[in-house]
């Protein structure tokens, strides 16, 4: 499967490589801010698939002496230098639409732009098809993720043909209007794979999360009290530690309940368990008596040390 996962994310570089070159000769030719908008946005995925591209290698390597949490986080660190590329890109945009406001240049639009942001819609659901299917076939976040961006990307190419009909029509303003509507669902995704990036560089990690790690736990009946947890998520990778106190020494409990929070949040889980050994005596007596039939609670549970007498 890793094979086929490979050439696949090569025939959409390949693709996004000839989009971009076709939408940047549209671009020049018809002087379209959309079309250029279009051209900036295919280069950058074509930069962002390559850098992917390179980066799932280095990210799966095992841990080593230097990183023993393993290279996930190369991953978060590629995902937020796109992001970044995208933002600056799109201010790029807004700023050149608000100048053709201003002072509105020379546009023609003929038939060539049109047709090649239909081409880019035929490519774009294609490969988010095809994309669509492997991630299903792996569950792979990465080429969902993937598979939702191009046909996202459907919808802004088909916005900007209808600009691009407006402008043929003489609305001449609704192109760097266009321009703006592209770079600010751009920039609305950039801002969110950006704000997820960071989350993972810094250790951010969501409550509920915290908490699933905490009921998990107790889940298992040998586990009395969850004294500490520390958790870190790099992708879909959970990395935490707990200190438990437990009755006596259960087996496989780590495991058991990496298998509970694998389940409960579909995440590969790592987790190092902690054990405080022991139980007091009162919390032992109630333990004991719920295996007695009829006995639902103890109450009132006196201890007398008859130790010496
Ligand atoms: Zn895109």
């Amino acid at each position: 499967m890793g094979g086929e996962v490979s050439s696949l994310t090569l025939k959409s570089l390949l693709a996004s490589i000839s989009l971009t070159l076709m939408k940047l000769y549209a671009g020049i030719l018809s002087g379209s801010l959309s079309v250029i908008a279009e051209f900036l946005h295919s280069a950058l995925d074509s930069l962002t698939t390559l850098v992917t591209f390179l980066t799932v290698r280095l990210s799966m390597r095992p841990p080593d002496v230097t990183h023993p949490y393993g290279h996930r986080k190369i991953d978060s660190l590629g995902g937020l230098m796109g992001a970044v590329f995208l933002i600056i890109t799109m201010a790029w945009v807004i700023f050149e639409a608000l100048r053709r406001m201003i002072n509105p240049p020379e546009i023609d639009v003929g038939i060539l732009p049109i047709s090649v942001m239909l081409i880019s819609i035929l490519v774009d659901f294609e490969r988010s098809r095809a994309l669509s299917r492997a991630s299903k076939a792996t569950g792979s976040r990465a080429l969902e993720a993937d598979s939702l961006h191009f046909s996202s990307d459907m919808i802004t190419s088909l916005v900007v043909i209808l600009g691009l009909l407006f402008v043929r029509m003489g609305l001449k303003l609704l192109d760097p209007l266009m321009g703006i509507v592209i770079s600010l669902l751009f920039l609305r995704s950039a801002i969110r794979i950006s704000r997820d990036a960071l989350y993972d560089l810094t250790d951010r990690i969501d409550p509920w999360i915290m908490d699933s790690v905490r009921r998990a736990c107790l889940s298992n009946p040998e586990v009395l009290e969850v004294q500490r947890v520390r958790a870190r998520k790099v992708g879909n990778f959970l990395f935490a530690d707990v200190r438990l106190r437990v009755v006596g020494s259960p087996r496989d409990l780590g495991e058991r309940i990496a298998e509970t929070l694998r389940r409960e949040l579909g995440m590969d889980v790592d987790i190092v368990v902690e054990r405080v050994e022991g139980e007091t005596l009162e919390e032992r007596v109630r333990r004991l008596s719920k295996g007695v039939e009829g006995v639902l609670d103890v109450h009132a549970i006196t201890v007398s040390d008859s130790r010496g007498g």
